[in-house]
């Protein structure tokens, strides 16, 4: 054995890698079990959305749904096998006859079938027995294989059933003409080395490829999903944000980084469009992503502690395990009590402003206060520290200016805003319509700028500083450019629409300076 260098390469060098696969397929089913995520529902262009989007990220599988659940579902999956995409188009399906018929009349180029094995859906979901559910499965597997399709089979709850009489219903189905099967941990009770041993024991029985499908009930998804790869699992099943039932399935962007960096195994997935493909999900599904996410998060490329920031803007490896721009993240400086005076300089030359070191030490001194007493330190708050100690700046650029804005709104009537704006001097005026009188406020500003089409409101947030209905209320909206560049901004008002406007305008204004 080659002496490691590194703890990390103990395993590499153990041997212990000698079933891993040349390749991994990505199968993804952000559109199957991600949309059965609690609270989350797409529309069919929303589904056509991601799809496009999961395509060019470059899957190799795209679940795009379970026909057989409502005519509206049906629809999304024929619409997505027409578009013509160059991943696989897979529709799920239970052995039964009805499910394969609506999945065959999508034109879909694979089906994935299933039933549950396990002795506790046997018995309480299915009320068949072990011979009967293996006799359905074989059947079904040729039903749908005689229609000239890819078959996926999958044995539900794998990792909960007799390991025996799985190999055999795994056995029986490639035999019948299965061209993949996978093993899902369908409740996310397996550990990375249960996993393992499962599907060598899979492998052992048959030929063709192995998938696994893991959930995230303890945590374990991604570990579980590697584990099965190190045991020769040529696919994966995976979902963008790690969407998907209870707590979710194995997410894709750890799944894709895990391959590549603890394997050197490259799927065929785009990697610098993860964070691209993360928002858009995030956007169309409504479920928010921890700012603590991996590869994805807001924070996931984040320093605020002062000798980290040192060491990252010394040299990115110092605290970067894979840099930033290899997922289509950036990375992201911010000030708080950990804040050295390296990352407030960083920061305030952004601006443009270049403190001498003696009013640096200042300025780092008074940003330490501000975060000892638990607060954010916002880039406007950066500024008017900076212009404390150093005199007069000289004034923000404000491209765009609120002249005037009306609202209606009520019970009975659809809200309404209309905005008179100023626009490098330029006068604008536009409306719009909205779910209620903030929504159709941002709505018009967004009707009368086409030039922030691109800028998009990441997160709202209100606060009442004060109690009682008269409180100054305080908004903070975060905005991003097409570039992952971040806006926060704040807006301070008695009335919550004009404080949204306010902020939305100084975030946009914020936007054009950075883009000067
Ligand atoms: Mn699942």
């Amino acid at each position: 054995m080659k002496k490691p260098k590194f703890i990390g390469d103990y395993v590499k060098l153990s041997g212990e890698l000698q079933h891993l696969p040349s390749r991994v397929r990505i199968f993804d089913t952000t559109l199957r079990d991600g949309e059965q995520t609690p609270g989350v529902s797409l529309t069919t262009e929303q589904k056509v959305m991601i799809a496009r989007q999961l395509d060019k990220l470059g899957v190799d599988t795209i679940e795009a749904g379970m026909p057989i659940v409502s005519p509206g579902e049906k629809q999304a999956v024929e619409k997505i096998a027409k578009t013509g995409l160059n991943a696989e188009i897979c529709a799920l399906a239970r052995c039964v006859k009805e499910d394969i018929d609506a999945a065959l009349d999508c034109d879909v180029d694979a089906i994935h079938v299933f039933i549950a094995t396990s002795d506790i859906h046997l018995k309480h979901k299915l009320k068949l027995t072990r011979e009967q559910a293996l006799e359905q499965a074989v059947r079904f597997v040729e039903y749908a294989k005689k229609h000239g399709v890819v078959v996926e089979f999958s044995a539900e709850d794998a990792t909960r059933s007799d390991v025996e009489y799985l190999k055999k219903v795994y056995r029986a189905t490639v035999e019948a003409g299965a061209d993949r099967v996978n093993v899902p941990d369908t409740v996310g009770v397996i550990t990375p080395r249960g996993m393992y041993h499962l599907v060598r024991q899979i492998k052992e029985v048959i030929d063709v490829p192995v998938s696994v499908h893991c959930h995230n009930d303890l945590g374990l998804a991604v570990a579980n999903s590697l584990a099965g790869v190190e045991a020769g699992a040529e696919q994966v099943h995976v979902t963008v944000n790690g969407l998907g039932e209870r707590a979710g399935n194995a997410a894709l962007e750890e799944v894709v980084m895990g391959l590549r960096i603890f394997y050197g195994l490259k799927p065929k997935v785009r990697t610098e469009l993860l964070v691209e493909t993360s928002d858009l999900v995030e956007r169309l599904t409504g479920v928010t992503v921890s700012p603590n996410k991996a590869i994805v998060g807001d924070n996931a490329f984040a320093h605020e502690s002062g000798i980290h920031v040192h060491g990252v803007l010394e040299f990115p490896g110092t605290y970067e395990p894979l840099s930033p721009e290899l997922v289509g993240h950036h990375r992201r400086v911010v000030l708080g009590k950990h804040a050295g005076a390296r990352s407030v300089r960083s920061q305030l030359e952004e601006m443009g402003i270049r403190p001498t070191s003696k009013q640096l030490k200042l300025i780092t001194q008074k940003v330490k206060e501000l975060g000892d007493k638990g607060k954010k330190v916002t880039d406007a708050d950066l500024r008017a520290i900076a212009e404390h100690v150093i005199g007069a700046l000289p004034p923000e650029q404000k491209t765009v200016e609120l002249k005037e804005i009306t609202v209606t709104t009520g019970s009975t009537i659809t809200p309404t805003a209309s905005v008179r704006l100023s626009i490098k001097g330029e006068e604008r005026v536009g409306s719009a319509t909205g779910v209620g009188p903030v929504d159709a406020a941002i709505g018009a500003i967004r009707n009368v700028m086409k030039e922030i089409s691109g800028l998009r409101l990441k997160e709202y947030h209100l606060d009442a500083i004060t109690g009682g209905s008269d409180a100054l209320a305080e908004v903070t909206v975060k905005l991003e450019d097409e570039r992952g560049n971040l806006y926060i901004a704040k807006g301070v008002r008695e009335d919550v629409v004009i404080a949204s406007v306010e902020a939305m305008i100084n975030g946009i204004n914020r936007y054009f300076a950075r883009r000067k």
